[in-house]
């Protein structure tokens, strides 16, 4: 069904995590100050949604049970004040009231006890159908223009014609996987209509190396590390945890968090150089020291064997040839100028990364309208009266673990509470 001309209250723009919980919020508003508004609900997709199917492996990492402004990069102490008006309890609440209820994971993810992302897209949808929500995919926004000579409204063109809304909330992503429909667009409508955007590059992104080194014998292999990222010079990041092989580089939980200082760093023509430490939480010399008694205690075992002790067998195979050891060589036996090539390996690996695995492979965008630009206890632009913008759009990037989805459910909510009437 097309829309043309129609008048609403509000069109909130692009039905991901954000604008479906703006649009909720927003009718529950209305509904509780009983007042009654049209809202129209308008994406580009044919089918809405995708991102959310496809999240946190198709089981939705709805939130996390601590979200910290820490979890994000973006101006922190914006960030702090949206989460702490709809907190993670808050946001289980609401889940519990939409019929999707949560449970917890050892590290702290909270999922639907369904392990189904469909409940939690299927349950949103739903709660706008219950309120009145009009839906309407296959609806691209091309232009917003602000109505001047009524001095409020907006006048907004999409695919299927053109409609008018006194308020405008803007939901429509950031550049991550592009198919989905959130193809960056959003921004080209943010900044004709004044806002800036800061530069946006891929964040949650697997990593391109160099054909130099010996991932691709190593796919599917995952171990810890703890990973450092240099800039100019300078640590800008130092975190643990899994690292995953792959036929084309590095992904897995800490390579995607700490991408983004790799993307951002590049991005502005910085030297940016990431370091693994396979053996945490050891200096080369604490390694040495452990090497030296073990050849000691076990002189003619073998360096592979030894080091196996520590990481992956596969892996020290690996990075013994990379470093031009023989793994077979007693441990006794190795050169002194060799074994500490490898432990500076072990300590201090320089990946050489090539590029980022792209749009289509990231999570999460970083960049974007900057936070200054809204006020934080509405996400009512500053610039332009009757705009709100939410969501992925925003200069703010979370790590893995049910963070951005947080963001979204808190923008939503702060949006939606502020543009019904019955707030004002
Ligand atoms: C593979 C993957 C897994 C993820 N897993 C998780 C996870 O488990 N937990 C977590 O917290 N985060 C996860 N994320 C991140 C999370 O999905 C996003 O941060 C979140 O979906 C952003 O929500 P949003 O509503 O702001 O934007 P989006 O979900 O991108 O929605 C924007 C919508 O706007 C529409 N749109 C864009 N332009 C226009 C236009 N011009 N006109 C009309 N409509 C338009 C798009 O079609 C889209 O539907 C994952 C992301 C990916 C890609």
């Amino acid at each position: 069904m097309s829309i043309q001309n129609d008048r609403y209250d509000i069109a909130v723009i692009g039905a991901g995590a954000a604008g479906l919980a703006a649009s909720i919020f927003s009718a529950e508003a209305a509904t509780k100050g009983d007042r009654s508004q049209r809202i129209v609900l308008l994406d580009g997709a044919k089918t809405i949604g995708a991102k959310i199917l496809v999240s946190g492996g198709g089981r939705c990492n709805v939130t996390h049970e601590v979200v910290t402004s820490t979890d994000f990069f973006g101006n922190r102490h914006i960030i702090k004040n949206v989460l702490a008006a709809f907190s993670v309890e808050q946001a289980v609440k609401w889940f519990a009231s939409l019929g999707v209820e949560l449970k917890r994971e050892e590290t702290g993810k909270l999922f639907p006890v369904t392990d189904k992302a469909r409940t939690v897209l299927l349950a949103l949808i739903e709660r706008c159908r219950e309120l009145g929500v009009e839906i309407q995919p296959n609806h691209r926004v091309d232009k917003i223009e602000p109505v001047t000579d009524h001095n409020h409204g907006f006048s907004i063109h999409h695919s299927q014609g053109v409609l008018q809304a006194r308020k405008v909330i803007l939901a429509t992503g950031g550049r991550s996987i592009p198919k989905s429909g959130s193809d960056g667009f959003g921004y080209s409508l943010a900044r004709r209509l004044g806002h800036h955007v800061t530069a946006t590059v891929p964040a949650l992104v697997p990593l391109i190396l160099e054909d130099t080194i010996f991932h691709k014998q190593l796919s599917g292999l995952s171990h810890e590390v703890e990973m450092t990222t240099m800039v100019k010079g300078r640590k800008v990041d130092c975190r643990t945890g899994s690292l995953l092989w792959t036929h084309f580089g590095i992904s897995g939980p800490v390579v995607m968090d700490a991408s983004r200082f790799w993307t951002v760093g590049h991005e502005q023509g910085e030297t940016v150089e990431v370091y693994g430490n396979f053996l945490i939480g050891q200096t080369q010399e604490q390694a040495k020291s452990w090497l030296m008694v073990q050849a000691m205690d076990n002189p003619r075992r073998s360096l592979l064997k030894t080091w196996a002790q520590q990481i992956p067998e596969r892996f020290a195979e690996a990075l013994c040839s990379h470093v031009e050891c023989d793994p077979k060589t007693a441990v006794a036996q190795l050169p002194r100028k060799n074994r500490d090539r490898l432990l500076a390996a072990l300590t201090k690996f320089p990946f050489p990364i090539d590029q980022d695995r792209g749009w289509n492979y990231a999570e999460v965008t970083a960049g974007g309208v900057p936070l200054e630009e809204i006020d934080f206890r509405t996400m009512e632009s500053k610039l332009v009266p009757g705009l709100y913008l939410v969501g992925e759009i925003l200069d703010c990037d979370g790590r893995i673990g049910g963070f951005n989805f947080q963001w979204a459910w808190s923008t939503g909510f702060l949006a939606g509470r502020a543009v019904t009437p019955c707030n004002q």
